[in-house]
Formats: structure tokens, C-alpha cells, sequence
């Protein structure tokens, strides 16, 4: 089936439940209070663009769940967003936001949009607009947005601007991701690429790899996967390849990830004509190629039962949400490929997160050594607790989290009980 359509990625996400609860032997009812989201706030908008026209846009919130406390989760600025995809992302919130054991539920927010072809006004009318159109649902203890694909701290600020406007004063923790100058957290910009390193750094010693030469490649250059290339270059990996929406760098000898990022920077795109060390590959040869740590970055449903089983890595840490398909994840697991599952290996962005909105709601500031030591604690107990639960129940580590995350949820739901 998964051969010769697009993959959605709520059937990913619902086949997910299903083997976890099967795992967990989840009372039906209670199943199915878990898999469907709680409310979806879909929104037509207009906005002023430049040339003095109105274009209208649709965006969409998403609160997959809140049992465990305020919702939490991104907002993505992407053609291809639609409901079924955000429904999908908010779901992994909640999952991801348990197995860290922080005190959220999940959610997700986006527009479809093309913010590459938008100017910054065009953007922040955009945001702007989005963000009164979805006033209702979130603030700091209802539902907290972040960045994510194509949003950024200046985003967060708009929309933080946004809603302190709507209420008459300042309400720094309604998002976090913000910059520095307006209560964001000290290593938040980097939480989410660290943690996937971390997490990598867990399983490369499960597996006796020893970081230090390790080839890496990383699909996707962005906050996680450009923040996660800095930090395995900086451990004495070598980075093989990396790549960005047109496609990716390699070189097997290892790319110099400072000229790569810089080149990104400077001319938004990684294989300029004064950085020519590296070879010109496709992003589907990239997840193929010969390594021993492949980090997926950039989108979902990109390792599919179509390429899983030319697949050459030993460890895959998920930097993306929803990367694997199901079909794939058994396809891998049989080969004894090492995966750490997207709702742990990516948790460090929600976890700093955490901190950043913690700090504003008290109005403290945290040092960047407090947070560094609090992120590293979270990540690897978490690790411990999945791995523990993979090894005792012989499944895969996306199975364990899952089996660890949902079990939270459920127990949580059990003990306030359905209302009336
Ligand atoms: P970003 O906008 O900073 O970067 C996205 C990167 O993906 C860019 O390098 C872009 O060129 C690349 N890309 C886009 N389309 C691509 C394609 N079709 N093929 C290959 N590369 C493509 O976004 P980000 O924040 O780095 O997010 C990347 C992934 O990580 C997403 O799945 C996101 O949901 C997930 N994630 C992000 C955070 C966070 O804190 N930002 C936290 C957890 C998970």
C-alpha cells in the first residue's frame, strides 16, 4: 500500500498508538480518548500583501491532547501543511512531552504558505493575522507555540506582540522560542539539535561506536539539523553529507561544517560556486549513503518500506518528526539498525522550551549551565527509561517510547476520569 501512495502522516501516527496500546493492553475506551485530537481550529485569512493586494491563507491549531497539562507545540510556515498533517504533529507533541515527562499535552499549529517566496512584511501581516485568529486557544496556560519548519524567534515575537496587544500587557510566556531580548531562553536556539546529539551519543555507546571519526549524515540544515552538525563535528565525528530542500553536500572525507552552514547562510544554499569540496547529491542518495549515524532533519515520511532496506547506517536519530514510517521501522529494526524514535530524540527543543516558559511565568533568568545540565539530566533518564522498556519488552525503541509516553497519558486520563 505504502509503495505507491504519499504517506499520511496521521496513519503513521495512528498505527503508532495501535502497536503501543497493543503492547500496553489499553482499555479500548481509553484508546480511543487518546488517539483523537481534542480540538481543531481551522482558519481562513486575509493578508495585505505588498503590491497592495489580498490574499487569503489558511492556517490551522491543533490540540491534540491536555491531560497532562497546557498543550504545547510548533507552528509550521510550509505549502504542503494541511489538517491531517498538523493533527499528526500535535499528536507526537503529546507523546514526546510524556516520555520527557514534562507537565504538557501536544499540539501543533501552521499555515499553508510559502515563506520563501513572502517578504518579511508579507510575513509578519501573515503571522499577525494568524495569531488573532487563533487567540482563543492558546497563552501560557491553555497552549504554548513554538518554532518550527520555516518559523523562527522573530516569528514568536510577532505573535508574542500580537497576543500582549490583544490583552493589554505583556504576556512573554504565551510562546516560547522567543529571542533573548523578550524572556527566550538561553539555549533554546540550540535544545533541539543538542538533544539529538546527545541521544545519538546514548546509542552510539549501546552499540560500542566510538564518536570520533564516525561518519554522519544529516538530511536537512536547519535549526536541528545544522545545530546537530556543529555538535558531532565539535565531538570529532566526520559529517559526510548534509542537505537542504534542493538537495545535499558530500563528501567522504568530511565537509568542513562551518563553510557549509556559512555558504547556507550567505547565498541559501549549501553547494555554492566557492565551496565546491563536496559533491553534488540528491536528498534520497543522502539517506542511502554509506555511514554510521544518519540523522533525518527536515520532513516526514522519508524513510519509507521503499528505502529502509538500503539504509546503510547503524544508528538513526530522529532530528524530524515522523521521519519512519511503521513499515519501515520493522523493516529496520530487523536489520538491526538502531533507531532513537523523533519523541526522544528531538525532545530537547520542548524540554528547553519548558525551561523558557518556567522562567518567564516566575520571572527568573536560568544561566546557560543550569540549562545545559537540566536538558542533559531530562535526555538521558529518558533514554534510560525507553531503552530499559525496549530490552525488557524486546521491542523497538520507537515501540518503547511510545509504550512509556502513551502509558503516561492513559494513567493519566484513568485517574481524573471522564467528565460528566
Ligand atoms: P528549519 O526551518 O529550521 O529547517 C528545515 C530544514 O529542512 C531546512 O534546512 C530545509 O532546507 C530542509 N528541508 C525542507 N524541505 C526539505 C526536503 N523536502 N528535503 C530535505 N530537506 C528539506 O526547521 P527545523 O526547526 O530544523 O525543523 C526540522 C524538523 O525538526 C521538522 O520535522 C520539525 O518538526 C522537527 N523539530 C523541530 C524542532 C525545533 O525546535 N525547531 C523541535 C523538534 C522537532
Amino acid at each position: 500500500m505504502e509503495q505507491n501512495k504519499k504517506v499520511n502522516p496521521l496513519d503513521v501516527a495512528m498505527k503508532q498508538v495501535d502497536i503501543a496500546a497493543a503492547h500496553l493492553k489499553l482499555d479500548k475506551g481509553i484508546c480511543e480518548k487518546i488517539k483523537y485530537t481534542q480540538r481543531e481550529l481551522t482558519v481562513h485569512f486575509p493578508v495585505k500583501m505588498d503590491d497592495g493586494s489580498l490574499k487569503i491563507f489558511t492556517g490551522y491549531r491543533v490540540q491534540h491532547n491536555m491531560t497532562r497539562g497546557p498543550a504545547k507545540g510548533g507552528i509550521r510556515y510550509h505549502p504542503d501543511v494541511d489538517l491531517d498533517e498538523v493533527k499528526a504533529l500535535a499528536m507526537w507533541m503529546t507523546w514526546k512531552t510524556a516520555v520527557v515527562n514534562i507537565p504538557y499535552g501536544g499540539a501543533k499549529g501552521g499555515v499553508q504558505c510559502n515563506p520563501k517566496s513572502m517578504s518579511p512584511q508579507e510575513l509578519e501581516n501573515m503571522t499577525r493575522r494568524f495569531t488573532w485568529e487563533i487567540a482563543m486557544m492558546i497563552g501560557p496556560d491553555r497552549d504554548i507555540p513554538a518554532p518550527d519548519v520555516y518559523t523562527n524567534p522573530q516569528v514568536m515575537a510577532w505573535i508574542m506582540d500580537t497576543f500582549s496587544i490583544l490583552k493589554g500587557y505583556s504576556v512573554p510566556g504565551v510562546v516560547t522560542g522567543k529571542p533573548l531580548e523578550l524572556g527566550g531562553s538561553l539555549g533554546r536556539h540550540e535544545a533541539t539539535g543538542k538533544g539529538v546529539f546527545i541521544t545519538a551519543q546514548e546509542a552510539a555507546a549501546c552499540r560500542q561506536l566510538s564518536l570520533p571519526g564516525a561518519r554522519v549524515v544529516i538530511q536537512g540544515c536547519g535549526n536541528v539539523g545544522g545545530v546537530a552538525a556543529q555538535y558531532f563535528a565539535r565531538a570529532g565525528a566526520k559529517v559526510v553529507a548534509i542537505s537542504d530542500s534542493k538537495g545535499g553536500a558530500y563528501n567522504p572525507n568530511g565537509l568542513n561544517v562551518s563553510d557549509v552552514l556559512d555558504c547556507k547562510k550567505k547565498y541559501a544554499c549549501i553547494l555554492a560556486p566557492e565551496y565546491r569540496e563536496a559533491e553534488e547529491i540528491t536528498n534520497a542518495e543522502l539517506l542511502e549513503l554509506d555511514c554510521e549515524i544518519l540523522i533525518p532533519a527536515a520532513l516526514e515520511s522519508q524513510i519509507t518500506s521503499k528505502n529502509a532496506s538500503r539504509i546503510k547506517a547503524r544508528i538513526i536519530a530522529e532530528g524530524a518528526n515522523g521521519p519512519t514510517t511503521p513499515e519501515a521501522d520493522a523493516i529496520l529494526y530487523d536489520r538491526g539498525i538502531f533507531v532513537v524514535p523523533d519523541i526522544l530524540a528531538n525532545a530537547g527543543g520542548v524540554t528547553v522550551s519548558y525551561f523558557e516558559w518556567v522562567q518567564n511565568l516566575q520571572e527568573l533568568l536560568w544561566s546557560e549551565d543550569e540549562i545545559s545540565e537540566r536538558l542533559n539530566r531530562i535526555l538521558k533518564r529518558s533514554f534510560t527509561e525507553v531503552l530499559n522498556i525496549s530490552q525488557k519488552e524486546k521491542v523497538d525503541m520507537r515501540t518503547a517510547a511510545l509504550v512509556l509516553g502513551i502509558g503516561r497519558v492513559a494513567e493519566a486520563t484513568r485517574l481524573r476520569g471522564i467528565y460528566p
